[in-house]
């Protein structure tokens, strides 16, 4: 059955951290706001996750959605620092993090609080089923109510996809003449699965996450320790696509089984979920319409930290729509500038950017060497780890930035790598397409027309960095290890 038709200048789907974000800055910005959410207004927030997030976006919360935080609960634990394993755990990599173990429940009941706190209209237990589109524009949403199946009609100006890693809209939006990106490979997700243990004794060191790279446990990603409490970890792993999720399980229970610390341990939550792990989506918007958060893919590719990202996608969602609706201009041409404000930060520092986020060329950056770490053998990594990623780099280069990496000048690197020169030049070549890749998204194209030249470009980078990275020789390489 049929039941009314409401209108309001935006609507929002998916009440997670993108959604919330998006909705308080909206609000703030006196916009009349609702949110769609498929979850009962108590369970909001419950969310399988490493729940790790950086200090800094403590500070982001509180100068940028300008809400008191921390709230009550909210966090498990402070973190101070991280450590990275090569495969053959023999070198370590150690960085200083200031990170927080959020309680993920409480966190996410926070923000959707603030949001209704500010006049958002929360529509929970529905679920987006469709989008309304009138004359080549997305003009509004159908909605089902999880309980009472009645179906419902919403309009509004503008609609942002803020639904997660499985979108609700983003891939039915197949509008004329757009740019907007409606699919994503198979191959750029990842699968993860964790579960959160009580351990039976305290850790020696509850204050350090650790990151190891694998291909036994973990093939085509990595596997975490992070520490929720002093005997409560946090443990999970992230793996390629190409496994399916009863190989993950069964590798995540070897590495349970394998490591004597979980010994005796329970389980107190578990579950799986899946990572957009690549660039953010090419174009951002369409007529009346845009993608916040993992809908979006803004996420670390390396990895798969999304918290961050996705808030200040929303945010900035929040600030286009608000401009855009004040010029009566929501055409892709009207919200284009979302697509100019994620891609490059320069000299945009201050409109919803801190340092510990992404911009789009960083993201990108960073994704190309995603494509080429997995594709590389356990024994390669293990000496690369050993030869030529020094600490001060890693935290560096998985945000993207290549400045401390002009490899091949150095003697001293080129010497140490002698038994595996083609490997060091190969790395070479991709940080020289990282820095490529930045640069382009520093010209990312000022109005839709210029969009397909541009794409061309950031495809052909692409396409060298998966014929450098060896895409698919990796089963084989690794074969070769044994
Ligand atoms: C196993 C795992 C571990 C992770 N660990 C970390 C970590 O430690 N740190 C970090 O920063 N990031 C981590 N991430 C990534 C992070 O969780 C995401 O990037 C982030 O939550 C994205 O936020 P979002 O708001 O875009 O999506 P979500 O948080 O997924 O929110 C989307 C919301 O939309 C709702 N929804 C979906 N479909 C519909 C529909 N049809 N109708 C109505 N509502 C709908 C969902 O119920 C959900 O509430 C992890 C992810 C996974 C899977």
């Amino acid at each position: 059955m049929n039941t009314i038709t409401k209108e309001y200048d935006i609507i929002i789907i998916g009440a997670g951290t993108a959604g919330c974000a998006c909705a308080i800055h909206a609000a703030k910005k006196g916009l009349n706001v609702a949110i769609i959410e498929r979850k009962e207004k108590e369970k909001i927030g419950d969310k399988v996750c490493g729940d790790l997030i950086d200090y800094r976006m403590i500070d982001w919360i509180n100068k940028y959605l300008k809400i008191k935080y921390p709230k009550k609960g909210t966090i498990n634990k402070m973190i101070s620092g991280m450590e990275t394993y090569s495969p053959d755990k023999r070198s370590i990599i150690k960085t200083e993090f200031k990170g927080v173990m959020i309680d993920r429940l409480k966190f996410g009941q926070a923000l959707i609080d603030d949001a209704i706190k500010l006049g958002c209209k929360l529509y929970s237990s529905s679920i987006c089923k469709e989008p309304v589109i009138k004359d080549n524009f997305i003009s509004g949403i159908k909605i089902k109510d999880a309980k009472t199946e009645s179906v419902s009609t919403l309009r509004s100006k503008i609609v942002v996809d803020a639904s997660g890693a499985i979108p609700a809209l983003r891939k039915k939006i197949k509008l004329k003449d757009s740019c907007f990106e409606s699919k994503i490979d198979k191959k750029d997700e990842a699968f993860s699965y964790r579960e959160i243990r009580k351990l039976t004794k305290p850790l020696n060191d509850s204050e350090t996450t650790k990151i190891f790279m694998s291909s036994k446990y973990a093939d085509g990603g990595y596997y975490w320790y992070f520490p929720e409490k002093e005997d409560v970890m946090n443990v999970g792993i992230g793996v390629g696509r190409h496994l399916d999720t009863a190989s993950m399980k069964k590798s995540f229970l070897n590495l349970i089984s394998d490591d004597p610390i979980f010994e005796g341990s329970k389980v107190i939550h578990s579950g799986g979920g899946i990572l957009p792990t690549r660039k953010h989506l090419d174009c951002l918007v369409a007529n009346g319409f845009m993608c916040a958060g993992d809908s979006a893919s803004q996420i670390n590719p390396i990895s798969g930290g999304g918290i961050a990202q996705s808030m200040m996608g929303g945010y900035m969602c929040a600030n286009v729509s608000a401009d855009a609706i004040k010029n009566g201009d929501v055409s892709e041409r009207g919200l284009w500038q979302l697509n100019i404000l994620y891609a490059d930060r320069t000299d945009k520092e201050d409109m919803g950017f801190n340092s510990a986020m992404f911009d789009g060329g960083s993201q990108a950056a960073s994704d190309l060497l995603k494509i080429f770490t997995q594709n590389q053998s356990d024994k390669n990594l293990n000496f690369a780890m050993k030869n030529f990623i020094k600490s001060s780099m890693l935290a560096k280069m998985s945000m993207g930035d290549t400045s401390t990496m002009p490899f091949l000048k150095k003697m001293k690197i080129i010497a140490k790598s002698i038994t595996n020169l083609p490997l060091l030049m190969k790395f070479n070549r991709i940080v020289y397409l990282m820095s490529s890749v930045k640069n382009l998204y520093k010209i990312y194209p000022k109005t839709p027309d210029a969009f397909p030249e541009w794409k061309k470009r950031l495809d052909s980078i692409y396409e060298e960095t998966y014929k450098v990275s060896g895409s698919g020789n990796k089963q084989q390489s690794n074969k070769n290890d044994d």
